[in-house]
């Protein structure tokens, strides 16, 4: 690391929690200390130092059109100067709304919040107080965000960090969350025999991204909305990642699965903090002041992420973006194959278009055990290779690689010229 970086994080660590705003920077479970941007532009990034690296991070999904999109960019500075919230609706809100509603296939109805979180922790309360039950399925691996009934046997950082569930989470509230194998019906199955009347919903990633890329048995999604639909019970797709980055309506677009709720969050904000929640008429229409399910945000719906946010949107829904996005994926994802493949190190790639993941293991991953039981040790090895040559992944086994349109054919090629050194040098090391 370099010294400013260094310098930057000591100085972090005195006056901020383990010196990061959000737990899986700090680089703790790669054994690094996190470099300290400075600046971006398109997918490349630069550091306090001055050191230049190819972003596979993407703000952990966000950026699908890369850093400092010039329009993006302008949406922001225009929107800023007419005033940066006024806490009363705009017109911004109200095309932000009609963009979802026309690209999401299942929402009719939708509410902006400042976070993926929020957006799940409303989703619940809304389930919950629709259907008057308290209990939520939701399956290991899989991350929600922070809110409490969300944090038992989480992924993310939850997992990067090996926390079983979090303190400060009361034990009266997490007794309602019960937590399944993703792709796992029978499990399902069992928890609706014990529990039917009182489950209030399911939530899941229908691509989950946060224990790493994992790919849904589309039976296994089918067999969500059955079951929810057979008990009464909502179903909510937590698309935070998913959402405009597999598809312009998402995975359940791709799948062709209308789920009840569903939870929007990373690029709808394009690169602003942002989330969303929406679904089906009927359901929406209980939330305050139309109906009694109360949630509010000062900073909601506020003009600089609505124009961000929409911005980012209008650009998806042009030309070819996802054709020319599930290109570039395959692209580097059946290059890391090759790359180990010829380095004689076992690697299983999970990737749907753009988002995917990398595990030092022999067997498929369909599962957070299965993702559990890969290499972390290897991983670490080839992390830090990667970042001394200039490509910055997320510093966790746990979390997904995103490509942006700014990722051009020859720097995906350069990636994958670091990566087969770097796992050359990992079975160099093994053996
Ligand atoms: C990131 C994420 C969240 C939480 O979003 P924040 O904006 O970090 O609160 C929720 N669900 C999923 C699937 C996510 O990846």
């Amino acid at each position: 690391m370099g010294d400013q970086s260094r310098h930057l994080f000591e100085r972090a660590s005195t006056v901020i929690p383990g010196g990061v705003n959000s737990p899986v920077r700090a680089g703790k479970a790669v054994g690094i200390d996190p470099p300290f941007v400075a600046k971006a532009d398109g997918c490349l990034l630069w550091d306090a130092d001055g050191n230049e690296y190819i972003d596979y991070v993407c703000s952990w999904g966000p950026m699908i059109l890369g850093h400092a999109h010039p329009e993006i960019v302008r949406a922001i500075k225009e929107s800023a100067e007419r005033g940066t919230s006024y806490g009363a609706p705009t017109e911004l809100e109200v095309k932000m709304a009609e963009t979802i509603v026309e690209m999401v296939p299942s929402i009719e109805m939708v509410r902006m919040v400042n976070s993926g979180t929020e957006a799940t922790m409303s989703a619940i309360r809304l389930a919950r107080g629709y259907t008057g039950r308290e209990k939520l399925i939701k399956f290991d691996g899989c991350y929600h965000g922070h809110a409490d009934s969300l944090l038992v046997s989480a992924g993310s950082g939850v997992a990067t960090l090996g926390i079983p569930g979090s303190p400060g989470v009361p034990e009266d509230l997490a007794k309602h969350t019960i937590s399944l194998p993703f792709n796992d019906l029978e499990a399902l199955a069992d928890a609706f025999g014990k529990f039917g009347p009182e489950i209030a919903a399911i939530i899941v990633e229908p691509i989950p991204g946060n224990m790493g890329v994992i790919v849904p048995d589309e039976a296994f999604l089918e067999g969500l909305r059955e079951i929810t639909r057979e008990h009464g019970a909502i179903l909510i797709f937590d698309e935070v990642i998913s959402g405009f980055r597999v598809a312009p309506g998402g995975a359940q677009e791709l799948y062709g699965i209308i789920p009840d709720l569903t939870c929007l969050g990373k690029i709808i904000g394009g690169g602003l903090p942002v989330g969303a929640y929406g679904g089906k008429k009927e359901i929406m229409v209980r939330m305050a002041p139309e109906g009694d399910v109360y949630q509010a945000g000062t900073l909601s719906g506020n003009p600089l992420a609505m124009a961000a946010g929409l911005a980012t949107l209008n650009l998806l829904k042009q030309g070819d973006v996802y054709k020319e996005l599930e290109m570039r994926g395959k692209m580097l994802f059946s290059g890391l194959e090759t790359a180990a493949r010829s380095a004689g190190v076992s690697i299983v790639v999970n990737h749907i278009g753009s988002m995917g993941s990398l595990f030092f293991t022999a067997e498929p991953v369909t599962d957070f055990e299965r993702a559990k039981a890969s290499d972390a040790t290897m991983f670490k090895r080839y992390y830090t290779t990667m970042l001394q040559s200039g490509i910055y992944l997320a510093p966790s086994p746990y979390e997904a690689t995103f490509l942006s349109t700014a990722h051009s054919e020859e720097i995906i090629e350069k990636t994958i010229e670091c990566a087969t050194v770097a796992l050359r040098s990992l079975d160099a090391k093994i053996n």
